[in-house]
């Protein structure tokens, strides 16, 4: 399903047809039939997480010997793509297989690899990544959260919020001070295992303009006592530079769910137009509509050749965090204009909840915010003038 004609990039091997192929039959059959209801209910249930696991949908990317699939980015994309194609765009899968795991992946020691991310690729585990805080978002540096050595371990306190997977969560990445008296220098990532973590406790699902059934919640660590073995990587002090060397891949992420989106508002809008008829013509047979309809196509498809031309250079090790804000900050702009123009070409249907373009437009305006929002993309690339 796809309603423009980009050719399959290089990167697209037969493995990632077989794999895209794979993923549609799975999510038509599994997860689609639900979205409505989940939709209705503000919430998926946990065992999703099972069911995309055991179809090997959670952690693709991550090496077999840890229990993923031992592909590469380009099976998390394929993956990502295939999720929001079935409308399911509320699952926080792309946050726990391409940003926790690969963190753990690529930071953690031998034991703590062995130890998360088999149970990660199973759903046996739930990530999350908590950075905001009430009092701090764009600005990383300044996160209160504190991890104060006590002992051979360390005692967690603080306060995070907006944070994807929040109920379902029990593996949860959070970006605390070991050294308060410090701003970057200071942070480090801290792993808690919220199954037997006293003193940690969920707040509230928080009720959002859009992804209404997606887990987004408060959390609260108050004296939590975490294991020395469960700082991330070796030693103290490295989280702001473990945040920052993972960034193109996050931003890559959500310009790939926003491509996802606009194509699946271009299929969407298409097909109304030619069903829907006004003044004894197909809605599709009026100018505007070709002109409207045209225009959305031709910016869509010059989005996804940029895309597909960043995947290939990530997948290739040289995308640079500038090239990857680039992509992030105008896939996601133009999915809100792209949406919105889409919607108007269903009328008073598009306002109506349960036609999905309504809810591709609530669910697309929290991209120009989360993973860095795009006035901080715009600065990111305005230091490489
Ligand atoms: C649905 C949802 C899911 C999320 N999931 C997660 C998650 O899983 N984990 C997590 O840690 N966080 C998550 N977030 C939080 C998100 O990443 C932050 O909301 C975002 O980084 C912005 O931070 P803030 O809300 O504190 O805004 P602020 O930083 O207060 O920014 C307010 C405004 O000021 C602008 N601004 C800030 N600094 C500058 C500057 N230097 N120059 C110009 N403009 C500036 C911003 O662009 C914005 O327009 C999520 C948010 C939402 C809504």
């Amino acid at each position: 399903m796809t309603a423009l004609d980009v050719p399959r990039p290089a990167w697209m091997t037969e493995d990632l047809v077989l794999l895209e192929e794979q993923a549609r039959r799975f999510m038509r059959a599994e997860f689609s039939p639900h979205v409505d209801r989940w939709h209705e209910d503000g919430a998926y249930e946990r065992e999703t997480w099972a069911k995309a696991g055991a179809a090997g949908l959670l952690c693709a990317s991550m090496p077999e010997e840890y229990g993923g699939a031992g592909g590469s980015f380009a099976h998390e994309a394929v993956i990502i793509r295939e999720i929001s194609l079935a409308g399911f765009d509320a699952f926080g899968a792309p946050l726990h297989s391409a940003i926790v795991a690969p963190y753990i992946l690529r930071y953690g020691t031998e034991e703590q690899k062995r130890r998360w991310l088999p149970k990660l690729a199973t759903g046996e585990l739930v990530g999350a990544i908590a950075m905001t805080e009430p009092g701090t978002g764009s600005d990383l540096q300044a996160v209160r959260t504190s991890a104060k050595k006590s002992g051979n371990g360390y005692v967690l306190n603080g306060a995070k919020t907006f944070i994807t997977n929040g109920q379902h969560a029990n593996l949860i990445i959070v970006v605390a001070k070991t050294d308060p008296s410090e701003r970057a220098k200071g942070v480090s990532l801290m792993v808690v295992e919220t199954d037997d973590a006293q003193g940690f406790r969920r707040g509230r699902k928080l009720r959002k303009l859009g992804l209404d059934a997606a887990d987004t919640s408060e959390l609260f660590f108050e004296d939590v006592a975490l294991p020395a073995a469960n700082l991330l990587g070796h030693e103290e002090g490295q989280g702001f530079v473990q945040l920052m060397s993972e960034l193109p891949q996050e931003r890559l992420i959500v310009a790939t769910h926003a491509m996802a989106m606009m194509e699946r508002a271009l299929e969407l809008t298409i097909a109304y137009v030619k069903e829907r008829a006004a003044f004894g013509r197909k809605i599709i047979e009026f100018q505007n509509t070709q002109f409207v309809l045209a225009e959305c196509k031709t910016e869509a498809t010059i989005a996804k050749v940029f895309l597909d031309h960043c995947i290939g250079r990530h997948l290739a090790g040289e995308l640079d965090t500038t090239t990857a804000s680039m992509a992030k900050y105008r896939l996601t702009d133009l999915l809100g204009t792209l949406v919105d123009r889409c919607l108007q070409l269903f009328g008073g249907y598009g306002y109506m909840d349960e036609y999905p373009i309504s809810r591709l437009y609530r669910d697309a305006r929290v991209m120009r915010i989360y993973a860095g929002t795009n006035e901080i993309m715009k600065l990111l690339i305005a230091r490489g003038l």
